[in-house]
């Protein structure tokens, strides 16, 4: 194939990828399947390699980062970034209303949109091509993330349209109520908002794309039309992701019955909102209105109370978990709350019970405000009766029956017996999910089945598992064995990463796994890593550190892993391109297709190597328009100095 026409491919697929992304993401109708899309990305991601010559900023391809950021640099919001006055009341929403009307009249109109509970953003264009995202910061300077924010798929890299200078937009990151439900426990957020302010500061774009967080638009900054709806409409028009629902209010009235009708409206948005926010539709007319220090005078959100119902205290169960916690759970009568049917809620613990003086068959006042599982917040006392009893503090694990035990200054109940049904049960479960080995034929049906006919003891018997064991389970056809069989030998070729997170370590989730993987190069140099190098390891705390070393002392856990790989398991090694093995490069100026941090991944990807600084070792000098002092310094080392074209010529003469 000709360069020109190997171009045209590359350029096609990139669009044809970007419809489908808005399609999927944005008005959520696929066009396509996952395994239709996923061909023609590795087609694309091919062609991309072996031609690096057609690198495009923004190109699908280039959302998410394989290099972790160092640090968030601070960029200056212009203009600043304000927040907004917010109320409870009905009364405020009126005084707001007199306040503009004494400076612009009657004459204008608002719009009414969701208030989302998300974390708020500011997005910059340049010539129609994304170029930063931000935090607000303290609303005067915010970190730049763009490199996490880009990994949202719904938001554009390259707009739809020509776009000519700087584009300024304002809007909320989030996770949807379904995203949020999928992947709650694995991280265990609180809620969801605060799993997406963590999630869009984390140092590794990669983990940040997998969570899959959403953005929704709701601000324009730069003027592109004379009113805001006009603007949300404009933004539509490039692709950009806008808040889907908003409501035109001719005056106050108009404000307050959107108010009312929204509340329960809101319920079937695709996210957590809390409120609405009331603007004033005139641009014009906003400046003249204007702004305190803090916000602007022409917008205000109203929230709603979070909702609370009251409902009945039926029982309550114990629940033992993988590493042997015992959890109350509240079983309620049903009762309709936010939008959804409630029949449990969490207790947390044994002192939440005592603290709440909860007994069973009380009337309890149940609130949800973000989080998935709706919590007690008091008992309706009035309402308490002889019918009302002691909930007793269990003294046996209610899986296998053995004392529980309470450690000092700990307020969970655990049950410490190794051979709890609850926990073997659990710990195989986990061993075999998909982020663990993956062993996609034994989930929880067939794990119960396993245990109940004693194939499977610990851990190890899952690799000990044959055709004459398994046909003990009674009406098992040979295909699922068969699947069975070949699922536990192919999970035997595994990562670093999913057997360090297979073995359940506590508060080691898939995110800590993949950074204990990429820090220990194997599984013997974490089992003998000090606390200090496991600590100084992103998102790792104390607690956690303390945890993992404590972990690799205990001699079951080492038998367990010398076992396993006894028994098979191997560790696949990761390779890298070597186009520019054995050549190290340094940057200066600003260069017209990389951003500094991506050209800096670009070469190691390629397998040369990187530095900040001119020395004697250095092969080569990038230069790109204004260039620093390192140019006469690389002179002086006699250091090669070649151009942006140069060096992407260099990928394309290997
Ligand atoms: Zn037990």
């Amino acid at each position: 194939m000709k360069e020109d026409g190997i171009k045209e491919t590359i350029e096609s697929l990139r669009k044809e990828i970007e419809r489908y992304d808005y399609h999927y993401y944005v008005l959520n109708q696929p066009l396509i399947d996952d395994y239709e899309y996923d061909k023609l990305y590795h087609k694309l991601l091919e062609l991309e390699k072996k031609y690096p010559q057609f690198y495009s900023p923004t190109s699908p391809t280039q959302r998410v980062s394989e290099r972790n950021i160092e640090n968030f640099e601070k960029f200056e919001h212009k203009p600043k970034m304000f927040s907004l006055d917010n109320t409870y009341s009905d009364g405020d929403i009126l005084d707001f209303d007199k306040r503009i009307k004494n400076i612009i009249g009657n004459d204008f109109s608002y719009v009414v949109e969701p208030k989302i509970d998300g974390v708020a953003v500011s997005i910059i264009y340049r010539d129609g091509i994304f170029f930063k995202g931000l935090t607000r910061g303290d609303g005067i300077f915010g970190d730049d993330v763009s490199e996490n924010i880009k990994t949202i798929r719904e938001l554009p890299l390259k707009l739809e349209k020509k776009f000519d200078g700087e584009l300024i937009i304002r809007g909320e990151v989030f996770f949807t109520k379904e995203r949020f439900t999928k992947i709650q426990e694995m991280y265990s957020f609180s809620n969801a908002r605060n799993g997406a302010a963590g999630t869009l500061k984390l140092l590794s774009p990669k983990e940040v794309s997998k969570r899959g967080l959403s953005i929704r638009i709701h601000t324009v900054v730069t003027e592109v039309e004379k009113t805001h709806s006009d603007s949300l409409e404009h933004l539509k028009d490039l692709k950009i992701p806008v808040i889907e629902k908003y409501y035109l209010a001719k005056n106050i009235k108009d404000v307050l019955d959107v108010k009312e009708r929204f509340k329960n409206e809101r319920y079937s948005l695709p996210y957590e909102t809390d409120g609405i926010v009331i603007k004033v539709n005139q641009l014009e007319l906003r400046e003249r209105i204007g702004y305190t220090s803090k916000s602007p005078r022409w917008a205000f959100a109203f929230k709603y109370e979070p909702e609370r119902a009251v409902t009945k205290l039926l029982s309550v169960s114990f629940q033992v978990g993988r590493t042997g916690v015992v959890t109350p759970v509240a079983n309620l009568e049903p009762v309709f709350l936010s939008g959804s049917t409630v029949k449990r809620s969490t207790l947390h613990n044994f002192d939440e019970i005592e603290r709440l003086d909860l007994m069973l068959n009380d009337y309890v006042l149940i609130e949800k405000s973000g989080e998935i599982i709706p919590k007690v917040v008091k008992v309706i006392k009035e309402k308490r009766n002889q019918d009302c009893k002691r909930i007793e503090k269990p003294k046996e694990c209610p899986s296998c029956g053995q004392k529980l035990v309470q450690y000092e200054g700990e307020v969970a109940l655990r049950c410490i017996n190794k051979n709890c049904p609850a926990q073997i049960e659990l710990s195989l479960l986990h061993f075999c999910s998909k982020s663990g080995m993956n062993i996609e034929n034994l989930g929880e049906m067939m794990v119960k089945k396993l245990l109940e006919y004693q194939l499977v003891k610990t851990i190890p018997d899952i690799y000990r598992l044959n055709y004459e064991k398994l046909f003990k389970i009674p009406r098992i056809k040979e295909k699922s064995a068969k699947n069975i069989l070949d699922s536990i030998e192919k999970s035997k070729r595994t990562t670093l990463k999913r057997f360090i997170y297979s073995l359940g370590i506590k508060n080691v989730g898939e995110f800590l796994s993949e950074r204990l993987s990429e820090n220990f190069k194997s599984i013997e140099d974490l089992i003998n890593a000090d606390f200090e190098s496991i600590r100084k390891i992103e998102g790792v705390g104390d607690e956690t550190a303390k945890n993992i070393v404590l972990f690799f002392k205990n001699e079951e856990n080492l038998n367990l892993i010398r076992e396993l790989k006894n028994l098979g398991i191997t560790f696949e090694k990761t390779v890298k391109a070597n186009i520019l093995e054995g050549k190290s490069f340094v940057v200066t100026g600003s260069l017209k297709n990389f951003t500094r941090d991506r050209i800096k991944e670009f070469i190691l990807e390629n397998g040369g190597t990187f530095s900040e600084n001119i020395s004697k070792k250095t092969d080569y000098l990038i230069v790109g328009s204004e260039p620093g002092s390192k140019l006469e310094k690389a002179k002086k080392f006699g250091v090669k100095i070649i151009d942006e074209d140069e060096f992407l010529k260099m990928l394309r003469n290997r």
